[in-house]
Formats: structure tokens, C-alpha cells, sequence
């Protein structure tokens, strides 16, 4: 063994021991230090921190008790060993030398191979000893590091070791470790519920299942992670996402109060599915209501067509059986029958759009203008309208919804004309996926606050003597361009003509 690095101070009055004890020592590796006297001892192990001090009794001046008791009360030196060697073999002499703090005593004449095993032995002892140090020291350390670790956690942490009575069952759980996060929910501080036992604090815990959830962890070993509720009959609850692991005979738990963010959670379902059955009664009463708009205008045309036919026979046949206001309400009744049958007529034509289920082709868009230009012909040639198209593509759709598009759209140019004959142009520019199709017009012109009023039916902004309509024209555009998958707006300032786009997306 390598004793260079240990340093023994030697302390005797006698020269020739100390010489002998010295060389002894030196030749072993030792370093060794020497003191002739009490004070020189004192002052030799403030200089050298020796590891051990070899310290004889009998010294006049001041002997060697007297020598180790200021050592043993002086900081620097109170961990220096002290081995004594004397001649003094009574029991109270070792007593007395164990009393003032000696490690070891040596009665003298002594054995070499006693002195160095000896020696080897107090050395050995306070090698362990500081290492005992240091890992107390690292130990410390890494505790004071985990508990800041720890403590600085917002969630709560704590570790338990299961208590079992004599059949081995558990009974309660002791908290072994716990961190500040737990003053949050305990009116204590975190510091002193530690050693306490979990249901001899708090029976409650029992009742809300915690208990049971930390039994089922220990016994089987199987990690918990999952979202508890909390509630107890003191009416205490909370919602909790627990994660508790094995630990030893005993667990780990974290959780964290995610009240909060539940309720959040919970209000948001609540809205989320008031929302959903709104849509959804909403979905059901417009089918209801188309399903009824059809069923009405469809069953009301018969009755309707039979009073027009009576009454047209009543003016034919009795006209001059009655008087001239006879005669005008007969007039009033054949008008308004007439106005009716349009008006269910365009109603039906509004709940077919949606109910059509006729496949979508191809559609040359030119020929559908065509179309439509032929069907409105009448119109055209009275208000001698101008109605021109440029070079129309071809879309995917229903082509007598289209037409049907295209003749509202340019009825409407030539019918909402203004003094100047009407001026009627049918255009189309591509815009990324869509093609964007313009009716323009040189009309009366809309003001902006009726732009959206226009396109719901019913809606006119004229009265019948104005202009005659039944306002579901554009609502039935509307319909078919939505049903096409594009969308339908208008841009026009009164006195300054129109413009109706409506866009279809480009086949692919
Ligand atoms: P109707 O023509 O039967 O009244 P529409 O739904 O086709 O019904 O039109 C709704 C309203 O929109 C019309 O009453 C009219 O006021 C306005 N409108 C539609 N097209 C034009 C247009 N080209 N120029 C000016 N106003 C228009």
C-alpha cells in the first residue's frame, strides 16, 4: 500500500522513542512529523492536518490527556485520531484516554507489527469516514436538488408505502415523501404531513375510490394514467389527471386538478351538441317545409285550375246577365287566379330544384344560351332588346337548370329595363377553378343594402303594378347555382344597369 500521501505526527519527550517511532513510520512510506512537546503537538497539528496523531501520555508540562482534549476542542483538529502510547497499563489510564477522545491506546514496550497494524487500522477508518462524508455530502445534494426538482412542480407529487396488517392485506398507505404543490389542496404545510398515514388523516379518501385505485397499483404492479373524478360526502370534488406507478411496496402518485379545463371541456360538448341538434331540427323542418311547399303547390294547382276555368266561363257566358260591377269582380277573380297560378307555378318550380335528382353531363353553355335567348324571344322583340353572348364554355350540370338560370337572369335584364331599350350581355373569364359567367345589364340598377334582400324569395322591391313578378326568381337561382357547387352575387348601382355573376366550377 501507498502511504505517502498519510501523514502521522509523532508526539513524544523522549528523543530516542520519537527518533525510533519516526523511522518506523518513515520507512513504512509515512509521512511523518515530529513535537517534543505538548504545545509543539498543538501547534504542529494546526500547521500539518495530520491524518493521525501518535500522541505519548507522560510529558511534563503537558501531558498527553491535556494535549488531546485542546485538540478534540479545537475545529481544525477535532477529527485528527489519536492514538496514545504509554507505559501506564491501569485501567483507568485507558479510560481516561478514551474519556479525552483517544481512538486507540498502546501500552508500551510495544510490539512493532502492533503499532502498524494498529496505525493501518485508525488510518483505514478515517479513509471510510471521509468517504462517508462525501457521499452524505453528494446524498444531501442530490436530495436538496430533487426536492427543489420537486417542489417546483405544479403538480402534486408524493410517494406512499403501503401499511398491511398481519393478513398482508393493505390498511392505509404512509406518505414518505411529498412536495409544496400539495399545499394547493391540504390546509397544511407539505413539510409536516410527510410520515403521516393517508386514511388516519383523512377517512374520506376511502369513500371517493382513491384508495382502492392506489391498492390496485401496488398489488398489481399496473401503472395508472387517467382522468378521475373526485368526490367525497364532506361534497368535495374535483376532476384529476392521476398517474400513480409501483414504487417498491408502496406507490408514486402525480396529479394535477384539471377542473377547469373539464368544466371548459364539458360546456363546449354541451354547445357543440346544442349546435348539432340545432342543425339538425333545422335540416328536418326545411325538409318539412319543402316537402310541404311542394305538396301544397303541387295539390293547389288542381282546385285553382278548376275555380280559373268557372270563373272565365262566368265572364264568357253571363256577361251580359250581370252589371258592370258584377262584371269587374268576375274580372277580379280571373286576375287573381291567374296571378295565383303563376305564383304556384314558380313555387313549384323553386321546391323541384333541390328535388331533382337528374344526373349532371357535360353542357355546352353556348346552346343552353340559345335556348334560353329563343325562349325569351316575345320579351326580346317587345322591349327590342339587344341580347349577345361572347364564346361560352362547357360545364358540368343539369341543363334545364341551367337554362332555367339563364332565362330568370336575362328575363330580369330585359324586364327591370329602364327608358333605354334593354342592352343584355352574356360573358364568362375563368378564375382559378371556377368559371365566373356576367349578366350585364343597362336597367334600372339595385342599391347595395338590397343586394342580399334580393336573392330571398318572396323578396321584390317593386309592387306588381311596377314591375310583375312573384320575387322567386333569383331564389330558384340561387338554388341551382349552389347545387352546382358555385355561388351567385350581384353588383350594380341604381340608374346604372347590373351585373348578375354567377360562378360554375371548371370540369376537371
Ligand atoms: P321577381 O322578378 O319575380 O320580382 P326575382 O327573384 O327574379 O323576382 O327578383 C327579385 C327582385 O330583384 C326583383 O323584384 C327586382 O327588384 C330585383 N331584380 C332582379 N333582377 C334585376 C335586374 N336585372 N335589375 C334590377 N333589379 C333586379
Amino acid at each position: 500500500m501507498n502511504n505517502s500521501a498519510i501523514k502521522i505526527l509523532v508526539v513524544d519527550d523522549q528523543p530516542s522513542n520519537l527518533r525510533f517511532l519516526s523511522e518506523l513510520l518513515t520507512a513504512q512510506g509515512y509521512q511523518v512529523f515530529r513535537a517534543i512537546c505538548g504545545q509543539l503537538a498543538l501547534n504542529a497539528a494546526i500547521a500539518h492536518c495530520p491524518d493521525l496523531i501518535l500522541l505519548d501520555i507522560r510529558m511534563p508540562e503537558m501531558n498527553g490527556y491535556e494535549v488531546c482534549r485542546r485538540l478534540k476542542s479545537t475545529s481544525k483538529t477535532e477529527q485528527i485520531p489519536v492514538i496514545f502510547l504509554s507505559v501506564l497499563d491501569d485501567i483507568n489510564d485507558k479510560l481516561q484516554a478514551f474519556q479525552v477522545g483517544g481512538a486507540d491506546y498502546i501500552a508500551k514496550p510495544f510490539q512493532v507489527e502492533e503499532v502498524l497494524a494498529r496505525i493501518d487500522k485508525q488510518v483505514c477508518l478515517q479513509k471510510l469516514q471521509q468517504q462517508l462524508k462525501e457521499q452524505n455530502a453528494q446524498l444531501q445534494q442530490s436530495q436538496s436538488l430533487l426536492a427543489s426538482v420537486l417542489n417546483s412542480s405544479l403538480d402534486v407529487v408524493a410517494a406512499y408505502a403501503a401499511v398491511r396488517n398481519s393478513q398482508r392485506d393493505i390498511v392505509d398507505f404512509q406518505l414518505l415523501l411529498v412536495n409544496r404543490a400539495t399545499e394547493k389542496i391540504s390546509d397544511r404545510p407539505f413539510n409536516e404531513i410527510v410520515g403521516k398515514y393517508l386514511l388516519a388523516e383523512d377517512p374520506q379518501i376511502r369513500n371517493s375510490g382513491l384508495f382502492d385505485l392506489y391498492v390496485s397499483v401496488v398489488e398489481t404492479g399496473e401503472t395508472v394514467d387517467q382522468e378521475f373524478f373526485y368526490e367525497d360526502d364532506r361534497d368535495i370534488s374535483a376532476w384529476l389527471h392521476i398517474v400513480a406507478v409501483k414504487l417498491n411496496d408502496g406507490l408514486a402518485v402525480t396529479f394535477r386538478n384539471i377542473t377547469d379545463r373539464k368544466l371548459a371541456q364539458e360546456l363546449l360538448e354541451a354547445s357543440l351538441e346544442t349546435q348539432t341538434r340545432y342543425a339538425e331540427e333545422l335540416t328536418r323542418s326545411n325538409a318539412e317545409l319543402e316537402q310541404f311547399a311542394y305538396v301544397a303547390s303541387h295539390d293547389l294547382q288542381a282546385p285553382l285550375g278548376t275555380i280559373t276555368g268557372y270563373a272565365q266561363l262566368l265572364e264568357r257566358r253571363c256577361h251580359n246577365q250581370l252589371d258592370s260591377e258584377g262584371n269587374k269582380f268576375i274580372g277580379n277573380i280571373v286576375n287573381s287566379c291567374v296571378r295565383m297560378q303563376t305564383l304556384i307555378d314558380d313555387l313549384l318550380e323553386y321546391s323541384r330544384v333541390s328535388r331533382s335528382q337528374k344526373k349532371f353531363n357535360l353542357i355546352d353553355c353556348n346552346l343552353v344560351f340559345e335556348d334560353a335567348r329563343a325562349n325569351l324571344q316575345l320579351a326580346i322583340s317587345k322591349n327590342q332588346a339587344s341580347v349577345t353572348r361572347g364564346d361560352l364554355p362547357r360545364v358540368i350540370g343539369d341543363s334545364f337548370q341551367l337554362l332555367q338560370l339563364f332565362q330568370n337572369l336575362i328575363g330580369n335584364a330585359i324586364k327591370y329595363r329602364s327608358s333605354e331599350p334593354p342592352l343584355v350581355i352574356f360573358g364568362v373569364s375563368r378564375q382559378e377553378d371556377n368559371w365566373v359567367f356576367s349578366v350585364q345589364d343597362n336597367g334600372i340598377g339595385i342599391a347595395k343594402q338590397n343586394y342580399q334582400q334580393i336573392f330571398q324569395i318572396f323578396q321584390r322591391l317593386h309592387t306588381q303594378k311596377e314591375y310583375s313578378g312573384t320575387g322567386i326568381g333569383l331564389a330558384i337561382c340561387q338554388r341551382i347555382v349552389d347545387r352546382h357547387g358555385g355561388r351567385l352575387w350581384v353588383e350594380s348601382e341604381p340608374d346604372r344597369g347590373s351585373t348578375f355573376y354567377f360562378s360554375v366550377p371548371v370540369p376537371k
